[in-house]
Protein backbone atom coordinates (compact mmCIF):
# COMPACT_ATOMS: atom_id res chain seq x y z
CA UNK A 1 0.00 0.00 0.00
CA UNK A 2 2.77 2.52 0.79
CA UNK A 3 4.47 1.68 -2.31
CA UNK A 4 1.01 2.65 -4.55
CA UNK A 5 0.79 5.81 -2.67
CA UNK A 6 4.61 6.73 -3.29
CA UNK A 7 4.11 5.72 -7.01
CA UNK A 8 1.00 7.69 -7.18
CA UNK A 9 3.04 10.77 -6.29
CA UNK A 10 6.33 9.75 -8.22
CA UNK A 11 8.29 9.24 -4.96
CA UNK A 12 8.38 12.87 -4.29
CA UNK A 13 7.29 14.86 -1.41
CA UNK A 14 3.54 16.05 -1.52
CA UNK A 15 4.26 18.41 1.25
CA UNK A 16 7.69 20.04 -0.73
CA UNK A 17 5.64 20.11 -3.70
CA UNK A 18 3.80 22.68 -2.15
CA UNK A 19 6.01 24.61 -1.11
CA UNK A 20 7.75 25.09 -3.98
CA UNK A 21 10.50 21.92 -4.32
CA UNK A 22 8.41 19.58 -7.10
CA UNK A 23 11.50 16.83 -6.49
CA UNK A 24 12.17 16.10 -3.20
CA UNK A 25 12.22 12.27 -2.57
CA UNK A 26 9.56 11.12 -0.55
CA UNK A 27 10.08 8.25 1.91
CA UNK A 28 7.41 7.86 3.97
CA UNK A 29 3.82 7.59 3.93
CA UNK A 30 1.71 9.90 5.52
CA UNK A 31 -2.02 9.29 6.44
CA UNK A 32 -4.35 12.83 5.86
CA UNK A 33 -6.97 11.43 7.99
CA UNK A 34 -4.93 9.26 10.95
CA UNK A 35 -5.44 6.41 11.48
CA UNK A 36 -7.46 6.82 14.47
CA UNK A 37 -9.67 9.26 13.72
CA UNK A 38 -10.56 6.89 10.46
CA UNK A 39 -9.81 3.85 10.72
CA UNK A 40 -11.49 2.65 7.47
CA UNK A 41 -9.73 5.23 5.76
CA UNK A 42 -6.35 3.63 6.42
CA UNK A 43 -5.80 1.89 3.40
CA UNK A 44 -7.22 4.39 1.12
CA UNK A 45 -4.93 5.95 -1.25
CA UNK A 46 -6.77 9.36 -1.57
CA UNK A 47 -5.79 9.52 2.12
CA UNK A 48 -2.14 8.85 2.00
CA UNK A 49 0.28 11.23 0.58
CA UNK A 50 4.07 10.80 -0.15
CA UNK A 51 6.30 12.69 2.51
CA UNK A 52 10.02 13.34 2.66
CA UNK A 53 11.13 12.80 6.25
CA UNK A 54 11.58 16.20 7.63
CA UNK A 55 7.84 16.90 6.03
CA UNK A 56 6.76 13.97 8.37
CA UNK A 57 8.35 15.21 11.46
CA UNK A 58 6.29 18.37 10.81
CA UNK A 59 3.30 17.37 10.04
CA UNK A 60 4.02 15.26 13.85
CA UNK A 61 5.10 17.29 16.24
CA UNK A 62 5.74 14.67 18.73
CA UNK A 63 3.57 12.13 20.66
CA UNK A 64 3.82 13.95 23.42
CA UNK A 65 2.11 17.08 21.99
CA UNK A 66 0.03 14.41 20.33
CA UNK A 67 -1.41 13.54 23.13
CA UNK A 68 -2.06 17.29 25.06
CA UNK A 69 -4.39 17.97 21.66
CA UNK A 70 -7.31 15.03 22.28
CA UNK A 71 -9.78 16.68 24.11
CA UNK A 72 -10.37 16.60 28.11
CA UNK A 73 -12.99 13.68 28.34
CA UNK A 74 -15.39 16.12 30.78
CA UNK A 75 -18.41 14.39 32.91
CA UNK A 76 -21.33 14.74 30.72
CA UNK A 77 -23.82 15.39 33.49
CA UNK A 78 -22.18 18.68 34.45
CA UNK A 79 -25.51 20.83 34.42
CA UNK A 80 -25.35 24.35 35.18
CA UNK A 81 -28.18 25.42 36.90
CA UNK A 82 -30.31 29.06 36.71
CA UNK A 83 -31.96 30.14 39.12
CA UNK A 84 -34.92 32.31 38.08
ZN1 LIG B 1 9.20 17.15 2.05
ZN1 LIG C 1 2.07 10.69 9.04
Amino acid sequence: MRVLALKRDHYCCAQCQRNGRPFEPANTVHHIISREDAPELALELSNLESVCAACHNKLHPGKAFRRMKLPDRKPAQTVRVIRM
